[in-house]
């Protein structure tokens, strides 16, 4: 994930302060428990590539950057939109 307007923290930390403010945390919705990591690191981000209306790949896709979250015990993934993320971090708490 790209830092975003020169934003100092980390991606756990944005992500980790967004979500609580938009009402959401919470849960697993496939297993109940409530204990994510975010997916990458410094350096890594994780996007969506996206196909054509013939279901063609390009050589390089255009893609949605997103902050993946996996759920530590059953590996569900949450996805939330990198631009959503990014946008609200100065929204009050
Ligand atoms: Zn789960």
């Amino acid at each position: 994930m790209a830092d975003s307007q020169g934003d100092p923290r980390s991606d756990a930390e944005k992500i980790n302060a967004f979500l609580p403010k938009r009402g959401a945390q919470g849960p697993c919705p496939a297993c109940g428990h409530n204990a994510w990591t975010l997916v990458g690191g410094p350096g890594w981000s994780v996007t969506l590539p996206m196909i054509d209306g013939a279901g063609a790949i390009p050589d390089a896709p255009p893609h949605i950057p997103v902050y993946a979250l996996v759920c530590n015990n059953c590996g569900n993934l949450r996805l939330h939109a990198s631009r959503v993320v990014d946008a609200g971090q100065g929204d009050s708490p």
